[in-house]
């Protein structure tokens, strides 16, 4: 954990198609000063600002997408704002001349790369976290998920899917930036031959390819290179999650327990904390105790 707020150093681009609406978009991430948060910036639209914000969600449906009050749509936001999250990048300008973020090749992998050539500046500003002091939880037919104290920001994940190759998956994670790139990133999106159709007739995964998604046959999977990890559906998982949770627009400092939630639950929880002050408080590191900064941490008076 760093005491200060990051953006990036240099302007980065990159061109793809939407997941889910099927269209082209270019996509550009650029520093932006202290405070500013994460904020998405529809060029096509007048350059209407949707800020990256669980204020403004307005669908989590396969996807978590946001909406200006105007009903200007950012579709599939979840990958990029884990990546920005997990490398703790605080303040970035997301232009996009489209919809959807693209999705590439259906994981996080390639912001990483995209991120890590536009390099990190640091500000003076000091971060402000959330840190979790009351346990909140959200939980539906077997599915859950909660937060809990912790000085730090920790994950255990468990998925349990009716598949061979897949089953059911525990995950539990110290998130740094380096742990993310190389054990969350990678792993893509994915979906079930047998929902395909349905999906299509709801008119999503319409960008879907191999290319840029797992697709699991009844018994086996459809992609000829196979699984990038055994257990590439849980470290999905949790990459979506923490795309979700960086709506909270700060870091967190909290013990993540999610059991086969999805995106849905993912915003209700966050939905449940930010309407109940008392579950959490807004702390700064103390910069001059690196070794050790959670032990140094003050609360700010809201
Ligand atoms: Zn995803």
């Amino acid at each position: 954990m760093q005491p200060y707020e990051t953006t990036t150093r240099h302007p980065v681009e990159i061109d793809g198609i939407g997941l889910h609406h099927g269209a082209s978009v270019h996509l550009r991430i650029s520093p932006a000063p202290p405070g500013t948060g994460v904020v998405f910036i529809r060029t096509d639209l007048d350059n209407t600002r949707i800020p990256a914000s669980w204020e403004f969600v307005e669908r989590v449906s396969y996807a978590t997408s946001l909406m200006h009050p105007k009903g200007i749509l950012i579709s599939t936001t979840e990958h990029l704002l884990s990546v920005l999250y997990s490398m703790g990048i605080d303040n970035a300008y997301l232009e996009l001349d489209n919809l959807e973020v693209p999705i590439l090749d259906g994981s996080a992998l390639p912001f990483v790369e995209l991120l890590s050539k536009a390099g990190t500046q640091k500000s003076r500003r000091l971060r402000r976290y959330m840190r979790i002091v009351k346990p909140v939880r959200v939980e539906a037919q077997g599915k859950s998920v909660a937060i809990l104290p912790c000085d730090r920001f920790l994950l255990h994940c468990h998925t349990l899917y009716n598949h061979p190759l897949v089953g059911e998956q525990r995950l539990e994670l110290d998130l740094t930036p380096d742990v993310y790139a190389r054990e969350i990133a990678p792993a893509r999106t994915f979906g079930f031959e047998c929902e395909l159709d349905q999906m299509r007739d709801m008119g999503l995964i319409r960008g879907a390819s191999l290319d840029n998604a797992v697709c699991f046959t009844a018994a086996g999977i459809a992609n000829p290179d196979g699984l990038r990890f055994p257990d590439e559906c849980c470290r999905h998982k949790a990459l979506d999650l923490i795309g979700d949770l960086a709506l909270i627009g700060r870091p967190l400092l909290g013990l993540v327990l999610a059991q086969r939630a999805g995106h849905a639950m993912h915003v209700a929880l966050v939905n449940k904390l930010m309407s109940d002050p008392s579950l959490y408080e807004i702390v700064t590191l103390d910069p001059s105790a690196p070794r050790k900064p959670e032990l140094a941490a003050h609360a700010l008076v809201q």
